[in-house]
Formats: C-alpha cells, sequence, structure tokens
C-alpha cells in the first residue's frame, strides 16, 4: 500500500537546493525535489527516486501539483527583516545635497531626513499611502522576498502612526506575503517637541503604544537610539512600556554613535539589534549571550557612505547576523534584498552560506519566524523561489539583477509581476 497524501506542489527536477540550516546547507544532485502538502508545509525535501519511491504513481495523481525545475536551482523564500516602505513622497532633492557632500545631520538640521517624509505621510491619505506601498511591495516581492518586517515611523504623531500601521494590516491582509508590523513611532522627535522630549514620550508611552496594543497593530516596537534622536534613557523608557505590554522589542543602534542601547535590547531580551556599524566588543559579547540577532544593513552602508558593520566578527563571537535592505526614502532607497547578500559576500566577506543564511533563516529569527520561515526543511511554509540558474551561488555572484524565474508562497504560484501589471496598484 502506497501513502495517500494529497500535495499542493511537487517540485521536481532541482538542480541544487540550498536549504540553509547550519548543518547541511546545500543539497545537490541530479533530480531533487520538494513536495508540500495541502496546508502548504514543506513534507518532503530528497530526490526523485526516494519520494517515487514513497509515492508511486505520484505524476497521475498529482499532476495539476507538479512543476519542474528543470534543472535549477532554489532557494527559501527571502526574508527581509527591516524595513520601511510606508511612507508618502520621496527624497531626492536630499539626495542630490548629498552628492554635493552634505552630510545626514546637515540634511536632518536643515527640516529634511526623516521629518520631510514625516510631513508629507502625516498629509497623505490611507488610501494613498496604500496604493503606493502596495505597488513598493509587489515589487521587491519579485525578488523573491515572501517575508518582509514594515516599520511605522514617519508620521510621529497618533493618528498619523495609526494610520500607517492600519495601511500595514491592510496589506497583510491582502497579499499571502508574510508581513511583520513594527511600531517604529520612536524614529525622531517632531518638530513641535524638539525641546520637549519628555511630552513627546509621554505621548509615545501613555497614548501611541497602548493604542497599538489595543488595536493589535504591531508585534514588535523599535526605537532610533542615536545622538540628536533618542538617548539610552529615553529609548529604555519606550522599550520598558512596550515590554510591560507585551510588544516584542527590536532597536536601531550603533550606526554612528555606539549610546549602549544593543545592550540595553540584548538584556531586556530584544529579537534584534540593527545598523551595529559602530558596535563595540561588549556588546557582540551580550548579544551571543541572549541571543540577539544582529540586523546588518550592507546596502545603507553604500548608499549612505557609511562604514560597514562587524558581521563576521559577530558571527564569529557566535552571533547570528540577518542581513536586510532598511528600504526607505532616505537612508536607502533601495529594496533589492539579494544585493545585500552579494555585498555580504564581497563587502563583509561571509562565506556564501552565512551571506544567504543572511536573508533567510537569520531574517526569520530576526522576526521570530524561524519555526515556520527562513529554511527549506520538513515542517517549515513552502516558501520557495526557483532562480534561473542552475547554481544557488550565481544569483549572488552575478549581482544587482533579478535571478527570479518562480515563487511559491506556501506551496502555491505567486506572481507579484502579473499583480503589477494587471494595473490594480
Ligand atoms: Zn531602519
Amino acid at each position: 500500500m502506497h501513502a495517500t497524501r494529497a500535495y499542493s506542489l511537487i517540485l521536481t527536477d532541482i538542480g541544487q537546493i540550498f536549504t540553509a540550516p547550519l548543518n547541511d546547507p546545500v543539497r545537490t544532485g541530479t533530480g531533487l525535489c520538494i513536495a508540500a502538502d495541502e496546508q502548504g508545509t514543506i513534507a518532503f525535501v530528497g530526490t526523485m527516486a526516494d519520494f517515487a519511491k514513497s509515492e508511486p504513481g505520484y505524476e497521475t495523481r498529482h499532476k495539476n501539483a507538479v512543476v519542474s525545475a528543470e534543472g535549477r536551482a532554489v532557494w527559501p523564500g527571502l526574508v527581509d527583516s527591516h524595513t520601511h516602505i510606508v511612507y508618502a513622497g520621496t527624497r531626492e532633492e536630499e539626495f542630490a545635497q548629498k552628492s554635493r557632500g552634505a552630510s545626514y545631520a546637515e540634511i536632518a538640521a536643515a527640516g529634511g531626513g526623516i521629518l520631510n517624509s514625516a510631513a508629507k505621510t502625516r498629509a497623505a491619505s490611507a488610501d494613498e499611502l496604500y496604493r503606493d506601498a502596495k505597488k513598493r511591495l509587489l515589487q521587491v516581492a519579485a525578488y523573491g522576498i515572501t517575508t518582509v518586517e514594515i516599520k511605522s515611523g514617519y508620521a510621529l504623531d497618533t493618528a498619523g502612526e495609526l494610520k500607517i500601521l492600519e495601511v500595514v494590516a491592510r496589506l497583510k491582509k491582502e497579499l499571502p506575503i508574510e508581513i511583520v508590523p513594527t511600531f517604529l513611532g520612536a524614529h525622531a522627535y517632531p518638530a513641535q517637541f524638539k525641546s520637549d522630549h519628555d511630552g513627546y514620550l509621554s505621548v509615545l508611552c501613555d497614548e501611541m503604544l497602548p493604542e497599538v496594543r489595543r488595536r493589535g497593530l504591531a508585534e514588535f516596537v523599535d526605537v532610533f537610539c542615536e545622538e540628536g534622536f533618542f538617548s539610552l534613557a529615553e529609548t529604555e523608557r519606550v522599550l520598558r512600556r512596550a515590554h510591560d505590554l507585551g510588544l516584542g522589542l527590536k532597536l536601531h543602534a550603533d550606526q554612528f554613535h555606539a549610546l549602549g542601547g544593543t545592550e540595553l535590547a540584548a538584556r531586556m531580551g530584544a529579537a534584534s539589534v540593527d545598523h551595529l556599524e559602530e558596535v563595540t566588543d561588549e556588546a557582540i559579547a551580550l548579544m551571543a549571550r541572549h541571543g540577539t540577532v544582529a540586523g546588518v544593513l550592507p546596502i545603507t552602508s553604500v548608499f549612505s557612505r557609511l562604514p560597514f558593520a562587524p558581521a563576521k566578527k559577530m558571527i564569529d563571537a557566535g552571533v547570528r547576523v540577518a542581513l536586510a535592505t532598511d528600504f526607505n526614502p532616505g537612508s536607502c532607497m533601495c529594496g533589492f534584498l539579494p544585493l545585500a547578500a552579494s555585498l555580504g559576500a564581497t563587502q563583509l566577506v561571509l562565506p556564501v552560506e552565512d551571506a544567504l543564511r543572511g536573508v533567510t533563516l537569520h531574517g526569520a529569527a530576526s522576526v521570530r519566524r524561524e519555526a515556520r520561515k527562513g529554511s527549506i526543511e520538513v515542517g517549515k511554509d513552502a516558501d520557495i523561489v526557483v532562480m534561473e540558474s542552475s547554481s544557488w551561488i550565481y544569483p549572488l555572484y552575478h549581482f544587482a539583477h533579478n535571478h527570479v524565474r518562480q515563487i511559491f508562497i506556501g506551496g502555491r504560484p505567486f506572481d507579484p509581476a502579473a499583480l503589477l501589471a494587471e494595473g490594480t496598484v
């Protein structure tokens, strides 16, 4: 008697699989196969010969579910664990100023930067924000991204921050992409609270956070801990309130100055600390001890002329390093996540396995999705990307080019380009 299991997807004739886990991250051979059950969970990873043995006659019984990869390589669906893609307006004028040598701080002091986007985002309607964000999201989904974290933080008042998170909730409802919402009301001090930090912290802690929690609009709370933004004490006040409300913690820290935010977040059990260009050895040791994921953003380093975070040193110290885009209209106008992995290999000098793990398995850990996302293993969601190439390394090597041929989310085909072409967004 053979099994009579029903499958949503039987992906056959795979040349190579980057599965991602530390032990055995790559499967090669002729004729590999991945099968997903009706719930979209991976039920089998191995050779076609072994699959045929356990499921004789599967071709005829599952005609509609069988898809041939024709010898190509597959990756797990990519996880972008750090984005700011819901905003209004663009900032190419600041880009031009930067091209003439202006610094981040100079642009912020002249009313540019985050506050520039915040004014435009507050003025935009929820429908406008939704339409723009959906388009941006489908564009990056075409690069193989099947899980994405999205932060608020471009309104900096209660109504506006809630509006952004409602847009994220709508995207989550309408698209099969796994979306992880993060509240980043503590992204900058709005102009009217420039010399009244305590006033804005009260709005954050007494008004915004309880309302975000009540409406279930965010899983994580994030703070920009940096000179000129949120001090260590101010960061702690927001994180403590978030923690007391039962929300997960993330942090932007050590981008320009090491203020102690990474140590604080690690001790408080944060899921990740991101940026880390200036991270100290003590902070790295604490992240390793507490299992805090390091979110490294190499495209931002390139776009904003910043040093690279010491990713290799952190991995060697036992820290899981996620690589993300930081897609935002100021410091990194780029959502091309495979580029983060390519830069991981070339600029951070990470072995290709670690570089690709950064945008898959460790990205999933950064958003607490490692039980279901980020690798090709039995029991995980069948979020799978078929590449044009037969080599799993080739798309990293031939960089800044989209090599995606086909995407599956939960074992079902997903075609973001077709959704964009429909013209509904
Ligand atoms: Zn960021």
